[in-house]
């Protein structure tokens, strides 16, 4: 009788090791064995009761795209949290351990041995633009710039724009929109231009922007500028049809803090667009994004990231567009499985759980969850189809 159940219970014990298991916390090995009721397997947090391991997967939207510890294949979030998870100040030990041998501290990757770590981080490890190349351009662009040349750039279907503005207003606290950039993704200038702003200017801002009364005395109106870059970012596609789901020719914009920056431009970019398609931003993209969800600052993802340092003195928005490609290229250059259905562009079902029953949930294995499971942000890795 004692030795059936005893018998019964290791045979559960076993059976349980082998289920629920998500992949969010890793479990201790001695807890599980003797604890673990449901596990989820991806990012490892225990519950005791399958209902609350149910009701986790409803809510974590874990899927193939979030970023994943390469050791002990842990889903996080975000690259903050997974870089928690692997470098601190509370790292589980044995991922840090390797990870302090293989792994690259820009993109959290695993190498396969210390000499693929070095070719991998010197490729990996970018550096800033050549101001003297910077500046040459710049004014090439300047005196190009002043007409998007659409023969030239018609191929670029991704784009990165940036601006630096001056203050307005009386406080001198109003963002004006002085200098804009766009580039393409081999990070040629499309447009970079001054922009003469529709109110006084009551502070250039000097130290950050180098812009003086008279760069913008003959400068473009606002007015003007924007027009260019709206029929620019449309492609030729008129604005109804960029309305529709598909979005059209309309181009991908790139950019950090977008909704700011286009405000100031006082360009309409349609709002199904921004929401689904065309519009990748470096400070609302969850996976840059802080454990807190809050934005990165362009300059800490670039100098994390990217490994090196920007905006230091007078700031050009080119350096800001490249920086902003760049970490959208890596971004949608993750290799992610396919998934057959891409709910998390499809607004109407965010989650996928909605469409079973709670008793069906509870009667799948965690991998079969974890199956079903859809992330609720278009991975960027998507673009690359
Ligand atoms: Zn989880
Ligand atoms: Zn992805
Ligand atoms: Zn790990
Ligand atoms: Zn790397």
């Amino acid at each position: 009788m004692e030795s059936a159940d005893n018998l019964r219970y290791s045979s559960i014990s076993i059976l349980h090791l082998k289920l629920p298991t998500c992949s969010c916390k890793p479990g201790d090995s001695l807890f599980v064995f003797i604890m673990v009721k449901n596990m989820t397997n991806s990012c490892f947090k225990q519950y005791n009761r399958m209902e609350h391991l149910v009701d986790h997967m409803r809510t974590s939207f874990h899927s193939v795209h979030e970023p994943t510890c390469g050791v002990c294949k842990k889903h996080c979030r975000s690259y903050e949290s997974l870089r928690e998870h692997l470098i601190g100040p509370l790292p589980k030990q044995e991922c840090k351990s390797l990870f302090n041998i293989r792994g690259c501290r820009f993109c959290l990757a695993i190498l396969d041995s210390p000499y693929a770590l070095r070719v991998h981080q010197d490729r990996c490890q970018l550096s800033g633009v050549n101001y003297g190349i910077l500046a040459h351009m710049a004014n090439l662009g300047l005196r190009d710039g002043l007409t998007i040349d659409n023969g030239y750039s018609r191929g670029s279907q991704v784009v990165a724009l940036a601006c630096k503005t001056v203050g307005g207003g009386s406080d001198r606290s109003l963002d004006l929109c002085a200098r804009v950039c766009i580039i393409d993704e081999n990070e040629n200038i499309i447009f970079h231009s001054y922009v003469k702003p529709p109110i006084p200017v009551t502070s250039y801002r000097y130290e950050t922007t180098g812009i003086r009364p008279e760069h913008l005395r003959d400068a473009l109106p606002l007015r003007q500028i924007q027009r260019r870059i709206q029929d620019f970012l449309c492609n030729g596609e008129p604005m109804w049809k960029i309305r529709s789901p598909k979005g059209g020719k309309a181009r991908i914009l790139v950019g950090h803090g977008l909704d700011h920056d286009l405000d100031k431009m006082q360009v309409e970019y349609p709002p199904v667009m921004i929401r689904l398609f065309a519009y990748r931003d470096t400070a609302k993209y969850p996976p840059l994004m802080k454990t807190s969800k809050l934005s990165n600052s362009l300059k800490y993802l670039t100098q994390t990231y990217l490994g090196y340092d920007i905006q230091n003195g007078i700031q050009d928005p080119y350096e800001d567009c490249v920086a902003t490609m760049r970490l959208y290229l890596r971004m949608r250059r993750q290799v992610h499985r396919r998934q057959d259905s891409l709910l998390a562009s499809d607004p109407q079902n965010r989650n996928n759980f909605s469409s079973w029953r709670q008793g069906e949930l509870e009667r799948m294995s965690p991998e079969e969850m974890l199956a079903i499971s859809r992330s609720d942000y278009y991975c960027w890795c998507l673009d690359s189809a």
